[in-house]
């Protein structure tokens, strides 16, 4: 069985989202530089992580506003959202040394937009030698279309980050991965083979076999850090679901609250049964508070028949989850019979995906690789 693709809004052009009236920023692992009641400009530094070597993050205000709250894991802030203008300019990205992008992606709060939101600076030290950049374009996950409308609407910028990154790292050779037809091919793993035909081997990244990938709206964020100053305060999200009336890619301000962006896009509640940030396969379940973190790829509302009920029937070993996974693992099995496979699973969810007797097989697995870990640590 194959995972639907259900890229709906392939073709919908990028529309800005109407301002939110406040937004929350998540600011867990930082220390909040603002309190209760400061003013603050868009741009501005509002937390900053302790400097531990080079690693350090910054998150900075999507909005000329007044800070209404403070605790040690959010920041609230009411305010207007500033036109953020792209420029028009057709910058050229040469000549730029690798020390000055480092440095801007860093005061700008770059992170891994894929999703892991590690601080991209750190991706662009070179600690062994890397021959080329590789921008993921996969979005594998059902529904979600951001990236491909970045990349569509902005190509210049891309192509002037993917140079950024390439120069930072002191890579010849630069490549948007061109689209992938299966679910997974969006796990670096997988991409890097699949692309440069260079295997990964478990338990190493990428940068082990001379490639860096980099999610495509993370090479964008470079651009404008370097040739804007821009820091990170938005981004393009898509917004799907039966239970959304007006689905799309929306731009978004970072810290917006996923109510604010239902409201925008015509949520019918009354057939709303789960909504998920991110997509359907790696997401997670959200509420109307749960705000938009860099990482954010996606927000859906699915219907009930949309949502994958897990019921955990009995296995009737029909083999599909086999066919589905990526590692040529037998998922509905793992759990019964611990084995270092356990070890091997990338918790894509591909397996669960397909199941017919709805098994929860992602926590099983979850479970049962705890089980053998400690059983390990023991011996
Ligand atoms: S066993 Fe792990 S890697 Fe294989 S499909 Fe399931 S979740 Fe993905
Ligand atoms: S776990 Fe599900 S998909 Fe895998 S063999 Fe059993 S019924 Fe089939």
């Amino acid at each position: 069985m194959k995972i639907p693709k259900l890229k709906n809004q392939l073709h919908s052009p990028i529309q800005r989202i109407r301002l939110p009236d406040s937004i929350q920023l998540q600011i867990n692992g930082c220390i909040p530089l603002v309190i209760t009641g400061d003013v603050v400009a868009a741009g501005s530094l509002i937390a900053k992580s302790a400097t531990v070597g080079n690693i350090e993050r910054s998150i900075h205000s999507p909005f000329n506003g007044r800070v209404t709250s403070v605790s040690h894991s959010t920041v609230d802030i009411e305010g207007d959202w500033p036109n953020a203008q792209t420029s028009a300019a057709h910058y050229e990205a040469t000549g730029i040394e690798a020390d000055k992008i480092r440095e801007s992606c860093r005061m700008a709060g770059i992170v891994g937009m894929g999703g892991a939101m590690t601080p991209t600076h750190l991706k662009l030290i070179p600690h062994r030698p890397i021959d080329t950049v590789l921008v993921n374009i996969c979005e594998s996950e059902p529904f979600l279309t951001c990236d491909h409308r970045v990349l569509e609407e902005y190509p210049h910028e891309i192509e002037c980050g993917l140079k950024l990154a390439m120069t930072a790292v002191g890579a010849e050779n630069g490549l948007v991965a061109p689209k992938i037809n299966n679910y997974t091919s969006g796990y670096e793993r997988f991409l890097v083979e699949e692309t440069l035909g260079r295997k990964v081997p478990v338990n190493r990244r990428p940068t082990d076999v001379g490639v860096l990938v980099l999610n495509l709206q993370t090479v964008r964020a470079l651009y404008h850090a370097v040739f804007e100053q821009r820091p990170l305060t938005e981004r393009v999200i898509t917004v799907d679901g039966d239970a959304i009336k007006r689905p799309g890619n929306y731009l978004v301000p970072i810290g917006t609250k996923v109510g604010h962006i239902l409201e925008c896009c015509g949520w019918d509640e009354n057939i709303s049964k789960q909504i998920i940030i991110g997509g359907p396969m790696m997401g997670d379940s959200a509420d109307k508070n749960t705000p938009i973190t860099a990482g954010t790829g996606g927000v859906l509302a699915l219907t009930s028949e949309q949502t994958a009920k897990v019921k955990d029937n009995p296995c009737i070993r029909c083999g599909l989850c086999m066919d589905a996974c990526p590692l040529g693992l037998w998922p509905g099995q793992m759990d019964r019979n611990p084995s270092a496979d356990l070890l091997a699973c990338i918790t894509c969810g591909a397996c669960q995906f397909v199941c017919p007797a709805q098994r929860p097989i992602v926590k099983n697995i979850q479970k049962a690789k705890n089980a053998y870990l400690q059983k390990s640590d023991s011996l």
